[in-house]
């Protein structure tokens, strides 16, 4: 996608970076440029008000528990004048001039760039107009609308969660662990079925049971009434509150607006390159290939990893070695953990652990693990990360998934036959 570092003549305070979006790709990229010398003008435009935070916390702990942002701050305020990053927030850019590189924002100030970042997440994915009450629905992706949902849970004994994605059910757990009645309703026949196996969804299903949730799969919303959630084939659900977590999409509009290619994300080379060679994405709005298809990577390492490989971009220097992507979820004790990507036509077998109460599935394609998920499991969870990451690490599968053998042994044993 052509030749798009920071020429030596270029690096100094003349240069210009502007990195559109306020939240971990982008605090990364801004740390990361600093770090590799870079001594322009960096320039971080934000939509929300609030210096970059971590967005974990809003649907786990923080979504019960009131407390100011500055806790959530992934860096102090000092850090940004300290390293020179000039902060515009409150005000969402809103048009990009490739020609004249500049940024519009929503304030009106125009921002020039030799290179600019992108990196506006995603947004949630609404419910349809075809259900009746739908705007009663409330959404989780800010801090500020976890604000609003806690200020609603006040008053709320019953409440309905839409959508059984990892962000459905933290937001079912969170709640219930406050004696809250909850019910999840989810379309698919599964509970986390798009980021996991179904030996998962089945044991995340099963916990929040014994939690006292009740979960509907292969069950379709109908209408939200003031008091009740109307589901096909069900008896209606009473709720004083609703909350929808039914998935996002990439907040490429500025993107596509500038003519950039996209498909549901900005399509990027390995360093976060767009098609235009002074653009860049990264994090949630960025789609590279991973593993031989377009993927967008939706989770805190990956907006991280992006964000230091975009700044080594911009500056020349050598890419950083490619990161295993890897994520994580909390509901009530449970941990999951999951390394790797799966493909539709891996082996996966279920490991239990003889000494614990761990769990993991191993998904694994010609003798090369691909993916680990595990459940309060990390010490497997480290190791088989460090063997995906391994081009010319094998594994055997009897060794590998079986529990009398202790982790620890199991896949020293593997690292051996990769030696
Ligand atoms: P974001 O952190 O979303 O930041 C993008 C920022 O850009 C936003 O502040 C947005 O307002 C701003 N923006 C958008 N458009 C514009 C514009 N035009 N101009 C200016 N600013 C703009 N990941 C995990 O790995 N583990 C978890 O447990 C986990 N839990 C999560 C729980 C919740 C409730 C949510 C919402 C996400 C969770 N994630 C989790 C996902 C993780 O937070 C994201 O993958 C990560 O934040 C992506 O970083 P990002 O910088 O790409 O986007």
């Amino acid at each position: 996608m052509g030749n798009s570092s920071v020429s030596a003549g270029d690096r100094d305070s003349t240069c210009s970076v502007v990195i559109v979006g306020a939240g971990h790709a982008a605090a990364q990229a801004a740390r990361s440029l600093r770090a590799n010398g870079f001594d322009g003008r960096l320039i971080m435009v934000g939509a929300e008000d609030w210096l970059p935070y971590d967005r974990p916390p809003l649907s786990k702990e923080r979504l019960t528990q009131d407390g100011p942002v500055d806790r959530l701050l992934l860096n102090p305020d000092t850090f940004y004048s300290s390293h020179k990053i000039e902060l515009v927030l409150g005000s969402a850019a809103t048009a990009i001039d490739r020609d004249a590189r500049h940024v519009t924002l929503a304030n009106g100030e125009r921002l020039s760039y030799d290179r600019l970042v992108l990196a506006t997440g995603s947004r949630v994915r609404r419910l349809p107009d075809s259900i009746a009450g739908a705007e009663r629905a409330l959404y989780l992706r800010s801090f500020a609308e976890c604000a609003v949902i806690r200020a609603r849970l006040a008053n709320a004994r019953r409440v309905v969660v839409i959508g059984a994605g990892y962000i459905g059910l933290e937001v079912a757990a969170s709640i219930r662990k406050t004696g809250a009645a909850v019910t999840v309703i989810e379309a698919a026949d599964r509970a986390l079925a798009r980021i996991a196996s179904p030996h998962i969804s089945q044991l995340f299903e099963a916990a929040h049971r014994a939690w006292g949730v009740t979960i509907l799969t292969n069950a379709k919303v109908k209408a939200i009434e003031p008091d009740a959630v109307l589901i096909e084939g069900h008896p209606p659900a009473p709720a004083d509150l609703v909350i929808a977590g039914i998935g996002g999409a990439a907040e490429d509009s500025l993107a596509r607006g500038a003519g950039l290619l996209c498909d549901d994300g900005v399509l990027v080379d390995q360093q976060g390159r767009s098609s235009d060679p002074a653009i860049f994405a990264i994090g949630d709005v960025a789609k590279p290939v991973v593993n031989g298809a377009r993927l967008r990577l939706e989770s805190v390492s990956a907006a991280v990893a992006q964000g230091k490989a975009v700044a080594a971009a911009i500056m020349g220097q050598p890419a950083p070695a490619d990161e295993t992507p890897w994520f994580w979820s909390d509901q009530f004790d449970l941990k999951l953990q999951i390394a790797g990507v799966r493909g539709a036509d891996d082996v996966a077998v279920v490991r239990r652990r003889e000494d614990a109460p761990g769990l993991a599935v191993l998904h694994c394609r010609d003798n090369r693990l691909t993916c680990i998920e595990a459940v309060n499991d990390p010490r497997s969870f480290m190791m088989a990360r460090r063997i995906i990451a391994d081009p010319d690490a094998r594994i055997d599968l009897d060794i590998a998934c079986n529990g009398e053998i202790p982790f620890a042994e199991a896949f020293s044993a593997q690292a051996r036959t990769a030696a």
